[in-house]
């Protein structure tokens, strides 16, 4: 009688089948009225007591087509679930393509039919006259493969960008493949975005049809064909965003994780799973390399990978270094940063002269400008300066943000829009303005400030703008980027879109408009936030070598003094970690003490707030009284129920409950007691009001 799991049901479920079915088979079963795809769980149940038997009803069809999925794969799985507190079969589900659950037992038998038709259509999956061989590998890149291959990692390539990380990660897929010609490297990237280059490196390395890509952005049947060939073991690279993690692949034999210091690898929804962390507890239980690579590592993993000294026995990554830029000079290559007060600067200045003046040249030189305001649309808010009236969101506690291309309020937290009002809708005054200023803004004005300014061949400046508004279309992202990698941009103003990975030739200049507002952020993370940021942004500046000793970096503030800044501008990454984790020791924040956060929605903030505290209170007594329990118990500090940064959004009003302990062990054990502790208060009508609640560990933003 095997047991499959179901999405919305925590524990398996058991379905009796007329032959034992292996552990990881798919099934159809029914459910209710309807039939869902399910995983075997577990094997034949022994002895089943014939009355419950035949209660048991039968499984519907058996995917046997379909190799098992195996049990690296469930185990992963039952971590995940376990570790992020989500119910088994929600974890196993999502990790599959939403397609297998659509499709009968015949059409997948066909589907593989011809998947393995193309496979032997395709040329052997072995490695094509790659470019690598031509490539002289620097001593740093010597190096640090050395020690992957000599030492049991995991590795945390700290490479600065443009230091050669991508090419050290197909050299040790190419020695992986080279052991074994079955191997399978699952490679990750932070962003769909960013796929498509790496995506490139990697085809252009090993061939087209050994690269198999996993991300969102693919059609149901890319998903699906993606992962059969992922599972069926005939892709040698798969390359994917966070959600690639979870594959199934049978002869994994090394996992990289690039810039894996970006909060897009914290999954937001659902099982809030960090894809760095698992893929680190992935190549642990596997008995496989993993290769975290950055420039601004997080500082967890820097942390973990620090060398042992005095008492310390260190960190248990391997810390790799590759601190020089391809084609620069020992320890150059760095864009110069400059920091410009704008305490100097006239009231409301947008870009300081100097600032201007810098941008004026590059552009008659030829050379583009890249321009960093990380906050679109046109100003973040309209009010009347009559009677006080602001373009409040009203279902959320959020102002919207006026966009001007399409004259329009829009609120970025529950997407409610209207058209601007002509006149202040309280008081009828028309003369209505607005505060602050966002990449709309940025991208008119600069348009004005740079009027008379002319290219090389006498034609006037072209200014395009990317952010998550100029590229909602399908394509257009990649049309835009296009256009400044041809040359046909020469300012190009954008939100943190701009920053990441772009390997643009021209760029000599990057400026960050205005990067204050991180510093003294509530959220511990975001100095740690900026600073990668600023470097990465920076690290667009001078890509090519003959430029690397005229590229600028520009940062507008009105703390120039920060140590930040300071850091940054001796592009001093171990320094500013050193900063930080020197605070966050003191004030007993991770890497030095675990989190999760308790959080609940609910119709009204109080309704919110008393659900959390009343788990808080039940659980000091319940957990307090269990032997068991009392001991975790004791290492976790509950902080009182607060709300949200953003507190009411579409509606619904937000609470949260910060848990923290110095005992990943003891969180967990705790976390997991209060699982059917928060089922039973939800289920209490006194807590009516809540519309849900969750649990995210290991939270990125706090
Ligand atoms: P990162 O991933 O650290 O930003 P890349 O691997 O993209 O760096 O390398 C930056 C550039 O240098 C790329 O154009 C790459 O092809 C080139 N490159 C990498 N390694 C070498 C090398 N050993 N010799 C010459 N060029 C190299
Ligand atoms: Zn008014
Ligand atoms: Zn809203």
């Amino acid at each position: 009688m095997p047991t499959p799991a179901h999405s919305t049901v925590a524990e398996p479920l058991t379905y009796r089948h007329d032959a034992p079915l292996a552990a990881g088979t798919l099934v159809r079963v029914p459910l209710g009225r309807r039939e869902v795809l399910g995983i075997v769980w577990d094997g034949a149940l022994d002895a089943p007591d014939p009355a419950l038997a035949a209660q048991v009803r039968p499984v519907a069809a058996v995917f046997d087509a379909l190799p098992a999925l195996n049990a690296h794969w469930r185990s992963l799985v039952a971590f995940a679930a376990r570790y992020y507190q989500r119910a088994l079969g929600e974890v196993a589900l999502a990790a599959l393509p939403p397609q297998l659950r659509q499709i009968s037992a015949e059409q997948l038998a066909r589907r593989l039919k011809r998947a393995t038709r193309l496979t032997e259509d395709a040329p052997a999956p072995g490695r094509p006259p790659a470019a690598s061989e031509s490539v002289a590998l620097t001593g740093d890149q010597q190096r640090a493969l050395a020690e992957i291959e000599h030492e049991s990692g995991p590795f945390l390539l700290f490479g600065a960008t443009g230091s050669g990380k991508t090419e050290v990660y197909l050299r040790a897929a190419e020695a992986a493949l080279a052991r074994d010609p079955q191997a399978q490297v699952l490679v990750l990237v932070p962003e769909i975005n960013l796929t498509p280059q790496l995506l490139a490196r990697f085809q252009a390395r090993f061939g087209d049809h050994a690269v198999a890509a996993q991300h969102s952005g693919l059609t149901p049947a890319q998903r699906l064909q993606g992962w059969l060939a992922a599972h069926l073991g005939t892709a040698r690279i798969v390359l994917g965003t966070r959600m690639a993690v979870l594959a199934s692949l049978p002869r994994l034999a090394l996992v990289v994780v690039d810039e894996e210091h970006d909060a897009s690898y914290k999954q937001q929804e659902g099982a809030r799973y960090s894809a760095r962390d698992l893929a680190v507890y992935r190549g642990h239980a596997e008995g496989v390399k993993v290769i975290l690579g950055s420039a601004t590592p997080s500082l967890e993993s820097w942390h973990q990978s620090r060398p042992a000294s005095g008492d310390d026995p260190g960190g248990r990554y391997r810390r790799l270094a590759m601190p020089g830029r391809i084609g620069a000079a020992e320890g150059g290559g760095w864009p110069r940063v400059r920091r410009v007060d704008m305490g100097h600067q006239p009231k409301g200045t947008l870009i300081a002269p100097p600032l201007l003046a810098a941008i004026q040249e590059r552009v008659a030189r030829g050379e583009q400008a890249l321009l960093l305001l990380n906050r679109r649309g046109y100003a973040p808010v309209l009010y009347c300066a009559d009677c006080g009236w602001k373009s409040e969101c009203p279902h959320c506690s959020a102002y919207r943000v006026f966009h001007k291309v399409d004259r329009s309020l829009r609120c970025h937290h529950c997407g409610f829009a209207e058209r601007v009002p002509r006149a202040c809708p309280d008081c009828g005054n028309i003369d209505i303005g607005a505060i602050g200023r966002g990449t709309e803004q940025l991208e008119e004005q600069l348009a004005a400030l740079l009027a008379g300014v002319q290219r090389p061949g006498g034609e006037p400046v072209r200014i395009a703008r990317i952010d998550a508004d100029s590229t909602r279309g399908q394509g257009q992202l990649e049309a835009q980027l296009a256009q400044v990698h041809a040359g046909e941009v020469d300012v190009l103003v954008g939100t943190q879109m701009i920053t990441k990975g772009h390997d643009f030739r021209r760029v000599t200049l990057v400026a960050a408009v205005n990067p204050d507002g991180a510093l003294f952020s509530s959220d511990f993370r975001a100095p740690e936030r900026l600073f990668a940021l600023l470097m990465q942004a920076s690290g667009r500046a001078g890509r090519d070598a003959a430029s690397h000793g005229t590229a600028e970096m520009w940062l507008q503030s009105h703390h120039p003094d920060h140590p930040l800044y300071a850091m940054l501008k001796a592009h001093d990454y171990p320094g500013f970690a050193r900063l930080q984790l020197d605070e966050r020791a003191q004030a007993g924040l991770p890497p030095f003490t675990h989190l999760a956060l308790l959080r609940a929605d609910a119709r009204s903030q109080g309704a919110a707030q008393d659900f959390l505290n009343a788990a808080a209170q039940q659980a000091r007594q319940d957990f307090a009284a269990d032997p068991a329990l009392v001991g975790a118990q004791a290492a976790v500090r509950w902080y009182p129920a607060v709300p949200l940064p953003v507190q009411r959004v579409a509606g619904v009003e937000r609470a949260q409950m910060l848990l923290e302990s110095p005992s990943r062990a003891a969180l967990q054990r705790v976390l997991a007691a209060c699982q059917p502790l928060l089922h039973g208060l939800r289920a209490d009508g006194k807590h009516r009001g809540v519309v849900r609640w969750l649990v995210d560990v290991d939270p990125v933003a706090v």
